[in-house]
């Protein structure tokens, strides 16, 4: 009677996974970054990071091909991470969560890619899409909201989250944009490592994934999102200066 190890058979199973995910994965694609204007402060607009959060990251995208900002020291980095856009996954199975891989001592590829960025950065401006809304999904849910790892930059985000929702009159009261109070950071996130780092970041939130929200509207909102930061630019300048000179 044949008879075999199941765990013999479990250890083969995990060794030829990992030779095999070793062998077949080649190294991510990397960002593109596209640059506006010099000097500083620099503000770096970014979305795309989870692959299965597109409406920002193709509103971007389009941003960057239609408008030439000379004027404005700016980079815009609209797919982070353009395998998983191109899979519509959050990640891909070769690489790790880039908002997970924010670690100094273990970086991810693309994040050690983009370090010399964003460690120059004066402001980061990070845009994600969530699965749920904010204030219908008992804060379970981050979207449809904006947050700041510093007070200095609190008022103004209370003054575009005022904007969108007078602009777009939402009649789903779940809709509404929010401010988001709560001072927390996920490990390996980009927020925590930019707090850390002491350079003021900023978490876009939309709602989001699985088109539970239409991609047209979303595309609206993300529009409307990236016009209101550059037109408070002004401001974010004269603010990130100040955070810079304390
Ligand atoms: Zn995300």
């Amino acid at each position: 009677m044949n008879s075999y190890n199941p765990y013999l058979v479990a250890i083969i199973i995990i060794f030829l996974f990992y030779c095999g995910k070793k062998l077949l994965c080649k190294k991510p694609l990397m960002p593109e970054i596209y640059k506006f204007g010099s000097g500083k402060p620099i503000i770096v607009i970014m979305a795309g990071t989870h692959g299965n959060e597109p409406a920002p990251a193709r509103y971007l995208s389009k941003f960057v091909r239609k408008n030439d900002h000379k004027k404005n020291t700016l980079d815009f980095i609209p797919y982070v991470n353009s395998s998983a856009i191109k899979e519509n996954r959050r990640t891909t199975l070769c690489q790790k969560d880039v908002n997970r891989s924010w670690k100094d001592n273990n970086l991810g590829a693309i994040n050690k890619y983009l370090l010399p960025i964003i460690s120059k950065a004066n402001l980061v401006i990070d845009m994600h899409e969530a699965w749920g809304f904010y204030s219908c999904s008992n804060k379970a849910s981050l979207g449809q909201t904006l947050y700041t790892n510093t007070e200095k930059l609190d008022l103004l985000l209370h003054g575009i989250v005022g904007d969108m929702n007078k602009q777009f009159n939402f009649k789903d009261p779940c809709m509404k944009w929010v401010k988001r109070e709560e001072k927390e950071h996920i490990h390996g996130s980009l927020n925590e490592w930019c707090t850390n780092h002491k350079i003021p970041y900023i978490l876009v939130e939309m709602t989001g994934q699985n088109n539970i929200v239409p991609l047209k509207m979303r595309m609206k909102e993300s529009e409307m999102l990236v016009r209101l930061f550059l037109h408070y630019f002004v401001l974010f300048k004269s603010i990130s200066n100040k955070i810079k000179q304390n």
